[in-house]
C-alpha cells in the first residue's frame, strides 16, 4: 500500500520536558490506524505535529510526499481533516448551517459539499433543530462531517469515542468502517482503551511517555492463537 503519511524520529519538549520522542511511524493509504497511550501519552502532541499546529523540536514529517511544516499551506492543510479535543459549533445554528458558515469562512462552500458531507456521517439532511439539541454523538459526526467538505485524504481523529455511551461508541465505530471503505479515507485515531479501536484498526501503534514502544498489523494478530492482548498492552 502507498504510504500517505510518514513521520521520522519525531520529538517535542515542553520547557525541557519530553513530551515525544523519536516517533517513527508511517500510514499507509486507505488504512485506520488506532493510536494507543493512556492520558498523558503524547498522542495529541503527535497529532497537532502532524498537522502543523505545534512546531516539532526535532524531526521530520511527510505527508503526500510534501513536508509538513508549523503554519503550513491552507492547501495541504485542506487535504488533512483534524478533529482535535470536542469540536465546538454556534450552537443556535442547525448543523447545516454551520457546515455552510464555516465553508463560506474559509472560501470553500458549495452545498453539494454540504449534503455530502452530512450524508457521509449518516446525518438527516434536513434536521433543522440547533446544534445545542444534539447528542455528543452528533457533535461528532458534524465535526467530522465538517472536516469532510474537503473531501481530505486523511482524518485525524483525537479520542473520538471518549464519553459516548454503548450505542454512541458502536454507532461512532460503524462510521469509522464505512468512511474507509466507502469512502477510502485513511483515518488515525487516537484512544486511551485498546477495546474502543481494536476491532477496527488495521495497525495499532503504541504509545508510552512519548516513545512508539510498538507497532502491531491486526490482521496478522486477529484470529489466532497469539494473545495480541499481550502485544498492544506492553509493560
Ligand atoms: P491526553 O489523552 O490526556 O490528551 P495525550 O496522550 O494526548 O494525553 P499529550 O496531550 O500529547 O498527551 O501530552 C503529552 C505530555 O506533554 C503531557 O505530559 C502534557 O502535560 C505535555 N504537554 C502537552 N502540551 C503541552 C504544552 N503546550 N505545554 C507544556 N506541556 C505540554
Amino acid at each position: 500500500m502507498t504510504t500517505l503519511l510518514r513521520t521520522d524520529r519525531l520529538s517535542k519538549t515542553f520547557d525541557g520536558k519530553e513530551a515525544v520522542k523519536d516517533i517513527s511511524m508511517t500510514i499507509r493509504q486507505g488504512e485506520i490506524y488506532g493510536f494507543l497511550g493512556p492520558n498523558g501519552a503524547g498522542k495529541t502532541t503527535v497529532m497537532k505535529m502532524i498537522t502543523g499546529l505545534v512546531r516539532p523540536s526535532a524531526g521530520e514529517i511527510e505527508f503526500l510526499g510534501n513536508p509538513v511544516r508549523a503554519g503550513q499551506s491552507l492547501e495541504l492543510l485542506k487535504r488533512m481533516g483534524c478533529i482535535i479535543e470536542y469540536p465546538v459549533f454556534y450552537d443556535r445554528l442547525s448543523g447545516r448551517e454551520n457546515l455552510e458558515l464555516h465553508g463560506e469562512y474559509m472560501g470553500y462552500y458549495n452545498p453539494e459539499a454540504v449534503d455530502n458531507a452530512l450524508s457521509a456521517v449518516g446525518l438527516d439532511l434536513r434536521d433543522s433543530r440547533p446544534v445545542k439539541q444534539y447528542s455528543l454523538g452528533m457533535k461528532q459526526r458534524l465535526g467530522i462531517a465538517r472536516a469532510m467538505m474537503t473531501r481530505p485524504e486523511l482524518l485525524i481523529l483525537d479520542e473520538p469515542i471518549n464519553g459516548l455511551d454503548p450505542v454512541g461508541i458502536r454507532e461512532m465505530r460503524e462510521l469509522f468502517r464505512r468512511l474507509s471503505r466507502d469512502y477510502g479515507m485513511t483515518l488515525l485515531i487516537s484512544s486511551h482503551i485498546l477495546g474502543e479501536i481494536e476491532q477496527i484498526a488495521d495497525t495499532i501503534g503504541v504509545i508510552r511517555s512519548g516513545r512508539l514502544v510498538r507497532e502491531v498489523a491486526m490482521e496478522e494478530v486477529r484470529g489466532r492463537d497469539t494473545d495480541y492482548i499481550e502485544l498492544v498492552t506492553p509493560d
